[in-house]
């Protein structure tokens, strides 16, 4: 079996004791791997290598010899483009064909586009007077804020670990990643990557384990890490953010959404339909940005509702590497359960169950896995569970709506704000509606549409802070004004 290490001080190291845990796959729950479990010794040893290289060759490197090394790490991971590849599938499940074009290119491209930015975003500068009439002059020169703790989840393994360590490396500091103990494959194989490329020992670290007790929590507790960066769930980014307020450290947090898709009449059909198939049932719907709620104007509403129980049951359920599959499983048992038990309390709740709602016969050796149906449902109140709550599942509640302001009401009543997708080709609509949603992110006529040079992030319970372009700037630097008197 293989053993998945953790990657210390340039090293690839077993836990002390022979610490493991499982790694079962989604597609048939069979174990596929063991992974080292990293205790409190591992994460100190982590922090510590962290530490030391930022006082050895990779504190003295210029920025233009930092800028070429992160170019070497994208080229490198798209040279081993088919081994991340069968890392991040064989711990998803997810089809082939979402992560060869989504995951794995921008997980290479997160290193140039953060390498960029720091090569050419100027900083400020201002002239002033004096009473002397000699006057002084101010510029503004960025430093690393030093080791960045780097939380991530499962959805989107190798992508959102390297939107973190991109622009954390890019600013000059060195990072201690803790992937999900859902995904641990492509983090450590990013290890040898480094070394390959020659990143000086300790400038990246993976220790492998859970949240609490366990290395999540020993990492974000950890006195020496200057700061966190987490993407996950918002109850556990209210956990990181009072392990940071330890130390007053920052934190910048991606969290939950509970997305809406607002429907107008006046929409292009078919692309509000492929774009809204997409937004609900991408990854299964473990999607951050991905839709739960979908609100429809009344004169479109049961159109609408047949052409998605169409896409949705013309889906194709199987293995990753067919090229016909449309959906994988979800990311565990665990996860299964908790979705399984929406589904429940949708019907329960009264739901019209227009498609799916259950678990999907599949065959033979995929008979265990993780599966669940895409599921539709229509008839529930606003107040009901699943159009308040976020599933993280291929599911999407459907409400017909009459006015603009009726639906902004319900689109907005909600404790999340990350993302919305508004489908209109009235102009002066679209950007109307854009603005009065609460939200950090809004695509008209299009979803996952993503210029990484903008800022990402979410509103309300969704997040804190921006992420993106020069947005990773403020969080991965500290800011110095230096005047000087004439
Ligand atoms: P999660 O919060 O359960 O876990 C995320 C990470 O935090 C994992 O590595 C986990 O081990 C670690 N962790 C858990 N408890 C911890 C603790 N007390 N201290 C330190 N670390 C701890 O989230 P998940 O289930 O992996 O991911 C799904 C969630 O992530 C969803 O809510 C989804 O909306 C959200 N998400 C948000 C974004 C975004 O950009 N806003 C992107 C992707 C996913």
């Amino acid at each position: 079996m293989q053993l998945i290490h953790n990657f210390i001080n340039g090293e690839f190291t077993a836990a002390a004791g022979g610490r493991i845990f499982e790694k079962r796959s989604p597609l048939n729950n069979l174990v596929i791997a063991n992974v080292a479990e990293a205790g409190k010794a591992e994460v100190d040893a982590a922090v510590s290598a962290a530490r030391a290289a930022l006082k050895g060759p990779w504190g003295r490197m210029t920025i233009a010899e930092r800028v070429d090394m992160l170019y070497a790490v994208a080229n490198e991971i798209n040279r081993r483009f088919d081994d991340f590849l069968a890392a991040e599938v064989a711990d998803t499940g997810k089809p082939m064909s979402l992560a060869r074009h989504i995951d794995i290119p921008r997980g290479a491209a997160n290193f140039k586009i953060f390498a960029d930015v720091v090569k050419n975003v100027p900083t400020e500068f201002f002239e002033m007077a004096t009473p002397d009439g000699k006057g002084a002059l101010n510029y503004a020169m960025r430093a690393p804020v030093g080791v960045v703790g780097v939380v991530c989840p499962w959805n989107l393994p190798l992508l959102l670990m390297t939107w973190k360590v991109g622009p954390a490396l890019a600013c000059g500091n060195a990072v201690v990643v803790k992937p999900s103990e859902e995904t641990p494959q492509t983090a450590t194989l990013l290890g040898e990557v480094m070394n390959t490329v020659g990143l000086p020992k300790g400038v990246y670290n993976v220790v492998h384990g859970f949240g609490p007790n366990s290395a999540g929590e020993f990492l974000t507790t950890h006195p020496d890490v200057d700061a966190i960066t987490f993407t996950g769930e918002t109850r556990t980014g209210a956990a990181i953010m009072k392990a940071a307020a330890t130390g007053a450290r920052p934190v910048s947090l991606e969290m939950g959404g509970k997305n809406p898709a607002i429907v107008f009449a006046d929409c292009d059909f078919d692309a509000a339909i492929e774009g809204t198939m997409r937004s609900v049932f991408a990854n299964c719907g473990q999607v951050c940005l991905g839709t739960e709620r979908v609100y429809v104007e009344r004169p479109i509403f049961d159109k609408f509702v047949a052409a998605m129980k169409k896409g949705a049951e013309s889906l194709k359920l199987g293995r990753p590497e067919e090229a016909d599959t449309g959906m994988g499983p979800l990311i565990s048992q665990e996860h299964k359960s908790k979705v399984l038990s929406y589904y429940k309390k949708a019907a329960e709740e009264g739901a019209t169950v227009v498609t799916g709602g259950g678990v999907p016969d599949m065959p033979g050796e995929l008979k265990d896995g993780a599966w669940v149906q895409p599921t539709i449902w229509t008839g529930l109140p606003e107040s009901a569970s699943v159009v308040r709550e976020e599933i993280f599942g291929p599911c999407c509640h459907i409400q017909p709506f009459d006015t603009e302001e009726q639906v902004l009401a319900w689109a907005n009543d909600t404790t999340y704000g990350l993302a919305a997708s508004v489908w209109t080709t009235n102009l002066q609509r679209g950007h109307r509606v854009a603005a009065a949603v609460e939200a950090g992110l809004v695509w008209v006529n299009s979803w996952f549409l993503r210029d990484l040079r903008t800022p990402f992030g979410g509103a309300k319970q969704s997040g804190i802070g921006r992420e993106g372009g020069v947005h990773s700037l403020e969080f991965y630097t500290e800011l110095k004004n230096v005047c000087i008197k004439l």
